[in-house]
């Protein structure tokens, strides 16, 4: 086992905008007028060769920004959860292929996803963009190339063990693990801070692992990192289990199909 096991903690619940956040924004617009500026002075000069680079490196900038504001106006807005129903394999199956492209070739993919898998009571928008945030960590983790696995299965916990706050029940447990960098013990500490991040400036902004947390616990589920500083790193996601009722803390209830159960 591994035993830089750390679980989710408390945490103070939202975090202030800080001048942080409009100072990567900026970096952001930096970097994508810089590249625009490049472009059209080697176009003006004929010097096509680099052009592409430099599209490239406005996109890229462009992407993080709109990823910035929209998670900014999701963890401001602390948006309402939709519990519904949801198969977490096909949610998994839905995004594989953005998965895919996402991590690019030098990433190995696989999914193992359980046969026998419980239905979730979940929000599939946030599971979708918790999966998706966990992968791009993932693959920041393995700036080298890697192998990603994305796993479902189902979990009891109906013992007197301690699981380390997660609640007796039945979940569905969502986990990505990557053969990357690992963390160290005091990045561990800290991953579920909002803010938090070891990324360069524009690169990172703290927010992923804090928002998955978020969820979570508004969801009744629970996160759990398992982490081995030069071996990689294991994100599970608990998430409720189905039970044909309707789901705690939901109150869109029309939109509860019947689940297998
Ligand atoms: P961000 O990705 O923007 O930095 P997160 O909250 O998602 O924000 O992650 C916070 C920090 O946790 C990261 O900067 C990184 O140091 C660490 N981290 C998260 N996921 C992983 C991982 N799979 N492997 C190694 N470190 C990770």
């Amino acid at each position: 086992a591994h035993e830089a096991l750390r679980q989710s903690q408390k945490m103070d619940a939202v975090g202030q905008l800080t001048g942080g956040i409009a100072h990567d924004f900026n970096n952001m617009l930096t970097g994508i007028i810089g590249s625009l500026d490049l472009i059209q002075r080697n176009i003006a000069t004929g010097r096509m060769d680099r052009v592409d680079r430099y599209i490239e490196a406005a996109m890229t900038s462009a992407q993080r920004a709109a990823a910035l504001t929209s998670r900014l106006l999701a963890f401001g807005r602390r948006q309402s959860l939709d519990l519904t129903a949801i198969d977490v394999n096909a949610l998994v199956e839905g995004l594989e292929e953005l998965l895919r492209r996402t991590l690019g070739e030098q990433v190995e993919f696989e999914t193992r996803l359980a046969s026998d898998l419980w239905t979730a009571s979940t929000d599939a928008h946030q599971l979708e963009s918790a999966l998706l945030n966990l992968c791009i960590n993932a693959r920041d983790a393995m700036p080298q190339g890697g192998k990603l696995i994305v796993e479902t299965a189902n979990f009891e916990r109906d013992d007197g063990r301690d699981h380390g706050g997660l609640d007796a029940g039945d979940y569905v447990v969502l986990s990505v693990t990557d053969s990357g960098s690992g963390m160290s013990p005091s990045t561990l500490e800290k991953v579920f801070e909002p803010f938090f991040t070891t990324k360069p400036v524009g690169q990172g902004t703290g927010l992923g692992l804090s928002m998955i947390y978020g969820f979570a616990q508004q969801s009744g589920g629970h996160v759990q990192i398992d982490s081995e500083l030069g071996r990689g790193t294991t994100v599970k996601l608990f998430v409720q289990r189905f039970h044909g009722e309707r789901p705690v803390g939901s109150d869109r209830l029309s939109q509860t199909p019947l689940g297998a159960g």
